[in-house]
């Protein structure tokens, strides 16, 4: 692995226009579970779609009840090394910007700038009719005391976590902001994704067409290894660390 940690040190000093696609994997050491792994969210969790939650009121509670949960979870995380190595990276100049999957919003707490999440936010409710938006806190505190799922305050329809349930449609802005960084990048990360979630996990391949070399940065395999420049199946925290204190040294 030393070698490669050097190889992509040494990508990462000829580099400026470096870009991060992060993935639920970079917030497990913040003790978030991602979804796929063996003690991941799915493991204990059946998904809603966005169909049911529309279209029955006992999918809408147990989206509510799974993600009042979950937020109590990522309440109090904060971010760890990998999050902390990109912010270093955007001071230095070199990184334009991270795109995520993740609704955590852990790599703005850590403070980096530009930051497009492909997947919405948990830390937001919005309504699903009018423009109502809100911090989740006091509702998820609300739902976890009595139980009910709330209504907008402003028109009285549905309330929903301001993030993509499968069957929504991704926004168009982050998207179209992220498919632009992809293009115009010369070193592109996945960081702690599976790549399986389309269209996010297509954003990759744009980077690799468009002429960037790839790195994925993953504990399990991925459909797109075999296009990468580079593969480290590790810890993200121990790689990027790495990594950094490689660039330092050169
Ligand atoms: P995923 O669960 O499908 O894949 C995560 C990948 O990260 C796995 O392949 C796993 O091997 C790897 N991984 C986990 N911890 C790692 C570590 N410490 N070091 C290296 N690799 C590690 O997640 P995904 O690809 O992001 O799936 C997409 C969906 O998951 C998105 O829709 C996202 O919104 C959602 N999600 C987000 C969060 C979050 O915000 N933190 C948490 C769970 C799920």
């Amino acid at each position: 692995m030393s070698n490669t940690v050097s190889q992509i040190a040494d990508w990462l000093c000829e580099a400026d226009q470096v870009v991060a696609f992060t993935g639920a994997g970079i917030s497990t050491e913040s003790g978030i579970p991602d979804f796929r792994s063996p003690n991941g969210v799915w493991a204990t969790n059946r998904q809603i779609d966005f169909q049911e939650f529309l279209s029955s009121a006992d999918g809408r509670y147990e989206y509510w009840r799974q993600k009042s949960l979950a937020h109590r979870a990522f309440h109090d995380a904060q971010p760890n090394i990998g999050h902390r190595v990109l912010v270093r990276w955007e001071q230095q100049g070199k990184l334009r910007g991270v795109i995520t999957q993740n609704i955590d919003g852990l790599h703005q707490l850590a403070g980096n700038s530009v930051v497009h999440e492909l997947h919405g936010t948990a830390r937001d409710i919005a309504c699903l009719s009018c423009s109502y938006r809100t911090p989740a806190d006091p509702l998820v505190e609300q739902f976890l005391k009595t139980d009910l799922v709330p209504d907008c305050p402003e028109c009285g329809r549905l309330l929903k976590h301001a993030t993509v349930s499968f069957g929504q449609s991704l926004p168009e802005e982050a998207f179209e902001a992220s498919v632009d960084l992809a293009r115009t990048s010369d070193l592109f990360f996945v960081l702690g994704s599976s790549l399986v979630v389309y269209p996010a996990a297509g954003i990759p391949q744009v980077a690799k067409q468009s002429g960037a070399r790839l790195v994925i940065i993953n504990r399990d395999e991925t459909p797109l290894d075999g296009i990468a420049d580079a593969v480290i199946r590790s810890s993200i925290g121990e790689t990027l660390a790495a990594i950094d204190r490689a660039m330092s040294a050169t």
